[in-house]
């Protein structure tokens, strides 16, 4: 199996907020494009590679679908050189004050101003802010720039991203922002590697999707676009780490999360969890009492209705920029995905019950 660490760490360097993934999306197409038939970006974004099956015409095909999008902030004001800001997705503001970003700078032909998001001191804050967490209306973007060049340089409405490198903790966990969703690319990518050598009778659509974080904009129109038989998603869970209770948290390397819950096929839930076990993933089971809160949720109500299925990787830290997550469990995924498509027969969706 391929290392997929450079290419992670690759796509974790490139922006690619939600309703601005083009920069992240250039660099999938490029690595995607030796290893389908076909790509193409669906009408609002979202990055569509076809590998063909063997099977005879009116192949069926399965989409897997990973979210490339990522959350990030938006300049909302202009103050004396400094940026106020405002979120894109869901934030946890609790570890934004001392974070490495940078500003793509409209003003300025998209020039990337490095910089850092500053907490005013308590001193200075109203009385009514207390103790707390400081709220993100509060917080300023420094740039270094004068007052003078900031207004001639950026303007209200700049995207800013997190620009902290990632960087490989002990026991081959990698940390970083953006690994929600980028390490889901990773494994598709695993995924497609694999197949490679492996022959599938069913199509295969690889998405990168975009919007996810801000309302599954790319699940829902490249579901309905490419009619899927059936389909996988690809996310981030909970991993276990300090103060997360072990009863809504997983291990970090310790293999595979497959999900239950009403947002998935049980049929395909058995389906690879009797798989995972023949190959020997180790897997975890992952219970969701309703929406699961990723672009299962919108593929499934999609059309008719699509079967669909949730794989995870856990992860530390979520929607922060120290995301952390294991390659073990990234390549793991990789490779149940190619087996699972590898296994699906011509006769599959005929062999699909509800129990
Ligand atoms: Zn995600």
């Amino acid at each position: 199996m391929t290392d997929i660490l450079p290419f992670l760490k690759s796509l974790i360097s490139v922006s690619g907020l939600s309703g601005h993934e083009a920069p992240v999306a250039r660099l999938i197409e490029e690595k995607w494009r030796p290893l389908v038939d076909e790509m193409s970006l669906s009408r609002v974004g979202s990055l569509h590679g076809l590998k063909k099956g063997s099977g005879k015409s009116l192949r069926p095909s399965v989409m897997i679908a990973t979210h490339m999008d990522a959350i990030g902030l938006r300049v909302s004001k202009i103050v004396d050189g400094f940026l106020h800001i405002t979120n894109i997705g869901g934030i946890d503001v609790r570890v934004l004050p001392g974070a490495q970003v940078i500003v793509h700078a409209t003003g300025s032909e998209g020039e990337e101003l490095p910089a850092v998001i500053a907490m005013p001191p308590q001193r200075f804050l109203p009385e009514s802010v207390g103790d707390g967490v400081v709220g993100i209306s509060y917080l300023l973007v420094d740039t270094g720039l004068t007052p003078r060049t900031v207004e001639r340089k950026v303007r209200v409405g700049d995207l800013i991203s997190f620009s902290n490198e990632p960087f490989e903790l002990a026991g081959e966990v990698v940390s970083g922002h953006t690994l929600d969703n980028r390490a889901s690319v990773a494994a598709l990518t695993v995924c497609l590697e694999e197949l490679q050598n492996k022959p599938h009778v069913w199509d295969v659509w690889a998405v990168a999707t975009v919007q996810e974080e801000t309302g599954f904009l790319g699940a829902y129109s490249s579901a309905f676009m490419l009619r899927p038989q059936i389909a996988i998603v690809v996310d981030g869970t909970f991993a276990k780490g300090p103060s997360a209770n072990s009863w809504q948290t997983h291990p970090l390397g310790k293999g595979v999360g497959l999900c239950i819950g009403p947002n998935m096929h049980p049929f395909l839930h058995q389906k690879l969890k009797e798989l995972a076990e023949r190959l020997e993933i180790p897997w975890f089971l992952d219970v969701t009492p309703a929406h699961s809160g990723t672009d299962a949720f919108p593929i499934q109500i999609t059309n008719e209705g699509i079967p669909t299925a949730l794989v995870e990787f856990p992860i530390r830290y979520m929607h922060t920029p120290v995301e952390s997550v294991s390659i073990k469990d990234i390549q793991r995924v990789g490779r149940l995905l190619a087996e699972f498509v590898a296994s699906l027969n011509a006769d599959f969706v005929d062999t699909i019950i509800w129990e």
